[in-house]
């Protein structure tokens, strides 16, 4: 077994939907980033890469390039799993923490998790999403950026 962490922050700016864990959260402002900003699915692949001791999502996707402008972050966390898939292991669960002060999270829980699920072909028992506030101070409690926090447990292909 290999164990993995990820973490990611991007700034707020502008007006909504936030992208996050692959879904459009109706919200006033948005992530902005190189690609399409998803703070959580950028957390969960540099989880799987590290897990699988790869180099890490700024490596595999750099923002110099063109091709990864605006890029959609599942496309990115699938190809990534791809690479991870090849060196043996594939993944037993995830957990990820979300740090932002709005909008409240509890009722996108469930589609965000299934959406990493489904991006992921796993089972929705197999990924967990908590969220937390910045309680008011520092850049999250202020609104100025989201952070996203994932650890990742990976098994070889042979294990039972
Ligand atoms: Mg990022």
């Amino acid at each position: 077994m290999r164990i993995g962490l990820g973490e990611d922050t991007h700034r707020l700016t502008g007006d909504g939907p936030l992208r996050l864990g692959g879904v459009d959260i109706p919200h006033d402002r948005q992530t902005v980033g190189h690609s399409d900003a998803d703070v959580l699915l950028h957390a969960v692949t540099d989880a799987l890469l590290g897990a699988a001791g790869l180099p890490d999502i700024g490596q595999m996707f750099p923002n110099t390039s063109e091709e990864n402008r605006g890029r959609d972050s599942a496309e990115m966390l699938r190809l990534a799993y791809e690479q991870v898939t090849k060196t043996g292991y594939h993944v037993v669960n995830l957990d990820c923490v979300v740090a932002a002060e709005q909008p409240k999270l509890a009722p996108h829980k469930e589609k965000i998790k299934q959406r990493i699920a489904e991006i992921l072909s796993l089972t929705t028992d197999q990924v967990n999403v908590k969220a937390k506030t910045g309680e008011g101070v520092g850049p999250v409690g202020e609104q100025l950026t989201i952070e996203a926090r994932c650890v990742a447990l990976l098994e070889t292909q042979t294990q039972t």
